[in-house]
């Protein structure tokens, strides 16, 4: 055979615009065909306009919301925007127009309140059992108003053990069902569901994309640098520091932390008690934008004469989770400025370089504790009595230490 100038390479051409450039970022692994582009209705991109960074998977979610499949897997790291994608999608697939981005159905989807969308909560660190049940259940439900629903069910990553719950489901869902999954990655116990949806892979969202998404917004540069720095990757987040006044100061709070430590308890405790005020009112920025979201649900619900109740329910409950997360995402971005200040001391003073070594490792064993550690306050006072301590490693605090380094 002579050489297959025609045949199709499984790679996409590494040199720009290979022809359905939209739909490349997903693998077609399901049984069923990939869904054709071409056709009127496509979503109107304001669906997706809080999605910084992620053009093909916005491509590829807008093609698809044209014929959808059963199900899809958005994978990409924490802040990425796999739940914002998710909505955008879910709003182009209830919206009787396709995704016209001013109706009623798309603004509530968006916001997180119609009924046809369905975004699993999780009570625990990952999706229990039980709550894998309910979402099979919720996935033989009719839809209400619309005519689909849409199931959102997030980081499937941190459940493999749920897999053999949702399986059938996601499989092959009742035909007004769509199953949309999210992980942070695919491993070994989660590709056999993962063979069974769509894939649209995200990209990581780097600080530099943020910032320059933010001075397009208007943001000054400095102020989007700070903001995208403290952002943990995720833009909407980067976006409500570059509106908060105090970002500035709460920054330099923590910078100032490592010059007023003095090994003692008390001023442990004084600093930490700054640190967790300083986060306290770092949640008041979200808390506005949170009243907002009431007012226009209740707005809404008056003009077209709908019930509230279980919206506004629904609402609280997700506000409450997002201010939670919110602090924890606060004092993270706060100990990696801490961990920074350490890290300047060890360019600065060779003699003190393995101590900082050592303060820096205490500030990320204390970051990854935070997710099981809810008292913020006693996690940071016993860090800062260890970084305040001659030696940070003999101290008998409430963090345990890291093992030193060789
Ligand atoms: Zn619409």
């Amino acid at each position: 055979m002579a050489a297959p100038e025609h045949a199709e390479s499984p790679e996409p051409a590494a040199t720009g615009h290979a022809e359905p450039a939209a739909t490349e970022p997903i693998a077609w692994t399901g049984p069923t065909e990939p869904a054709v582009a071409g056709h009127a209705g496509r979503p109107s991109p304001s669906l997706f306009a809080d999605v910084v960074g992620q053009a093909d998977a916005v491509a590829a979610l807008s093609v698809a919301a044209q014929r959808p499949l059963h199900a899809y897997l958005l994978v990409g790291a924490p802040g990425a925007g796999a739940d914002l994608l998710a909505r955008g999608f879910a709003a182009a697939l209830l919206c009787p127009d396709g995704g016209c981005g001013s109706c009623s159905t798309c603004h509530r989807v968006l916001a997180g309140t119609h009924p046809d969308l369905v975004e699993v909560e999780r009570a625990g660190a990952a999706l229990a059992t039980g709550e894998a049940r309910a979402v099979v259940v919720a996935a033989q439900r009719r839809p209400l108003e619309a005519r689909r629903q849409v199931i959102v069910v997030p980081d499937v990553h941190l459940a493999p053990g749920v897999v053999p719950v949702l399986l059938k489901t996601v499989e092959e869902p009742p035909p007004s069902t769509v199953v949309v999954l999210t992980a942070e990655t695919v491993s070994p116990e989660l590709v056999t569901l993962a063979s069974r949806c769509a894939r649209v892979t995200l990209r990581a969202v780097d600080e530099d994309a943020i910032v320059a998404w933010l001075v397009d917004a208007g943001v000054d540069r400095a102020l989007a640098a700070d903001a995208a720095g403290a952002s943990a990757g995720s833009p909407g987040r980067a976006r409500l520091l570059a509106a908060d006044p105090t970002l500035v100061a709460r920054r330099a709070l923590w910078r100032s932390v490592p010059d007023r430590l003095d090994g003692t308890g008390a001023t442990a405790a004084t600093v930490a008690a700054e640190l967790v005020a300083a986060t306290d009112e770092s949640v008041a920025v979200l808390a506005e934008r949170h009243r907002q979201q009431s007012e226009e649900l209740a707005a809404r619900a008056e003009a077209m004469g709908e019930r509230a109740g279980a919206a506004r329910k629904a609402l609280e409950d997700r506000q409450r989770r997002e201010q939670r997360r919110w602090r924890t995402d606060e004092v993270r971005a706060g100990l990696a400025v801490l961990a920074a200040a350490h890290r300047d001391r060890v360019v600065s003073a060779t003699a003190g370089a393995r101590r900082a070594v050592v303060a820096m490792e205490l500030v990320e064993h204390s970051a990854r504790s935070l997710v099981r550690n809810p008292n913020e306050r006693l996690l940071l006072q016993g860090l800062l009595l260890r970084l305040g301590a001659p030696d940070p490693l003999t101290v008998a605090g409430h963090a345990r230490a890291p093992s030193p380094v060789g």
